[in-house]
């Protein structure tokens, strides 16, 4: 190791990273890419439309708007990676309610794709905070959160 080289280079990542990331974009369809000295960041869209409503599982719905929203996702070559996701509201004809469109491989709270909470997960154990969440690009509050609430069931699961 040489003085000033970066210490996220350290962070260690899963072998299965890039098999992974294939997987989840099957689900999705790149629409633009952006690369920066700083981070990554994958335009996409669901490659699957919804077809009834969330509510009232009539068919009857229509595309409402879109919003642009960005989740964090696995770290390619020691950069953060942002998936930017076109989501697109439906608004149902029968109820009148709206709905998000279900976004595979994201997580259902925090705004981060699922296969990255694992890594947090896994590499929490044995990295700090700071170092994890500089290498994906969000805050050392948010890693804490995170292994605070999975603690629990991922010790109980090891024993
Ligand atoms: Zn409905």
């Amino acid at each position: 190791m040489h003085y000033g080289e970066n210490i996220s280079i350290v962070f260690e990542f899963p072998k299965e990273s890039c098999l992974n990331r294939k997987c989840v974009l099957n689900s999705y369809k790149i629409i633009d890419r952006e690369e920066t000295d700083k981070n990554i960041t994958l335009c996409v869209i669901p490659v699957k439309n919804h077809t009834s409503c969330k509510y009232c599982g009539h068919t009857a719905i229509r595309k409402y708007r879109v919003q642009s929203q960005p989740y964090h996702d696995t770290p390619k070559d020691c950069k953060p990676v942002v998936l930017l996701i076109d989501v697109q509201r439906y608004l149902c004809k029968k109820c009148g309610k709206t709905f998000l469109e279900a976004l595979p491989g994201i997580h259902r709270i925090h705004n981060m794709s699922t296969r990255l909470i694992d890594l947090i997960l896994r590499e929490g154990k044995h990295q700090a905070p700071s170092i994890l969440a500089k290498t994906i690009g969000c805050g050392s509050d948010e890693i804490a959160r995170i292994f605070t609430e999975e603690k629990t069931p991922l010790i109980h699961a090891e024993r």
